[in-house]
């Protein structure tokens, strides 16, 4: 691969893709960027926290620093350099922070053309509770869901054109005249596609991820009672994808009751499905009914946002984008630019979606203690902020909350 203004370093080994599987070293090459505003607080202090994982199962992390957002703007004045795009394809893995997006006018969102020019098709997020860490519900112990969340179509197609535009009014004609469906003149129109292709590939991963975890339940959440060709379709084919590919593996809540009196069967996993603005009040009130989610953009961006606030918030909660063998892992969170460069908010987030990246690559011992030793810092009463706002305890910054993070890891 080419690289125009970075070099990828000379130690360290490429991380490879062969018959479905990742095959990683020891010393994987993994590039990172730090992205905007508090991208630079959070992502040095997460990486202090990966070295020492890895440094505590044997491994090792080569780091390969690439650009995107401001500091790419100013180095090759392009926010999303081919460098970097290029750098995710020959590595499989990276590390990001967040970017910043302005609303309205100005560019479309780096975030979204890095998971489409990927193909990153499912934003893939653990929401898991960590002890210690305050929460607004009685039992938050009981939130432990994986969302799978679509990445490519529905909103994120990003087809819209805006009131007055040649091509909204040439819709709003068009649609009037073949189909006589009648749409007030000054009125922007946006297109929601949902296909069938895109909508297996993600169950398919959702399903394939609850069989090699053990899980026992995937969602499939739609809003199929008032849009049914695009959300009711994606509940009709995410059960066709049960059926026909994992027909060994999973049922449906129908067959659970009609046919094991509501008993799940050991090892089965139960495919079912909820309509969304229900499930925003089921995973508060009947929480540990849920566990692998599979739902369409819209739908997952709301309900995932949701879920993170039962366990702490968007300080906490770790996410990634996922393709086939390729991976980039990003906070929930965004670039919080008023706390920009303040080493003031919580890098949990990023630490944990580290970890979350260690997990991918099979690293399952690092991430297990990496989560152990946030979870270990936080009930001490050590916090950032946002934490300290509802419980109180020893305020600390950025960088020294990772250090007391490193610390308890250290002493695992
Ligand atoms: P945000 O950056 O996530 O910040 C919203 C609020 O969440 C903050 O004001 C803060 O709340 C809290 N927060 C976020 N990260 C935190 C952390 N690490 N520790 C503690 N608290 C944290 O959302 P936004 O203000 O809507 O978006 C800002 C920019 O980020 C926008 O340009 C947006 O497009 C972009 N964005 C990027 C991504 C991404 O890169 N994947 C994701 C989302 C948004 P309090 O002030 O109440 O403490």
């Amino acid at each position: 691969m080419q690289y125009e203004k970075v070099k990828p370093p000379e130690n360290g080994e490429k991380i490879r893709y062969e018959n479905g599987k990742l095959i990683v070293p020891d010393n994987p090459i993994i590039p990172y960027f730090e992205g905007d505003g508090i991208g630079k607080d959070v992502v040095p202090a997460a990486i202090k926290v990966l070295d020492a994982a890895a440094e505590k199962i044997g491994k090792e992390v080569v780091w390969f620093k690439v650009y995107a957002g401001e500091d790419a703007y100013k180095l090759y004045g392009n926010y999303l350099p081919e460098d970097t795009l290029n750098a995710i394809r020959e590595f499989r893995v990276a590390l990001k922070g967040p970017l910043t997006t302005p609303v309205g006018g100005g560019f479309r969102s780096l975030n979204v053309t890095i998971r489409q020019v990927l193909d990153l098709y499912a934003n893939v997020r653990p929401v898991y509770y960590l002890k210690g860490v305050p929460s607004p519900i009685k039992h938050p112990e009981k939130v432990n869901f994986v969302i799978f969340r679509e990445n490519t179509e529905d909103v994120y197609a990003g087809i819209e054109w805006p009131r007055g535009s040649e091509e909204a009014l040439k819709l709003i004609k068009f649609l009037r005249k073949e189909f006589g469906v009648t749409i007030r003149e000054d009125s922007g129109i946006g297109i929601k596609p949902i296909s069938e292709f895109a909508t297996k590939r993600l169950v398919r991963m959702a399903i394939k991820y609850a069989i090699e975890n053990g899980r026992e339940s995937v969602t499939l959440v739609h809003k199929g009672n008032i849009m049914k060709y695009t959300e009711g379709a994606f509940r009709d084919w995410g059960y066709e994808v049960a059926k026909q590919e994992f027909g060994d593996y999973c049922i449906t809540e129908n067959e659970l009751w009609d046919k094991y009196g509501g008993e799940r069967p050991e090892g089965k996993i139960v495919v079912k499905d909820r309509i969304a603005d229900n499930m925003f009040q089921q995973i508060l009130t009947r929480t540990d009914e849920y566990d692998v989610i599979a739902l369409p953009n819209l739908n997952g961006d709301y309900l995932s946002d949701a879920a993170a606030a039962l366990v702490g918030g968007l300080g906490i909660a770790p996410g990634s984008n996922i393709g086939d063998g390729i991976g980039v892992f990003e906070p929930v969170h965004g670039s919080a630019p008023k706390y920009a460069g303040q080493n003031k908010v919580n890098p949990t987030a990023e630490i944990l979606t580290g970890a979350l990246m260690f997990e991918y690559i099979g690293w399952k011992g690092a991430s297990e203690m990496i989560k152990r030793a946030v979870e270990m810092t936080i009930s001490s009463g050590i916090v950032t902020y946002d934490i300290h706002r509802h419980m109180g305890g020893t305020k600390v910054g950025t960088r020294e909350f990772a250090e007391a993070v490193v610390e308890n890891l250290q002493s695992l």
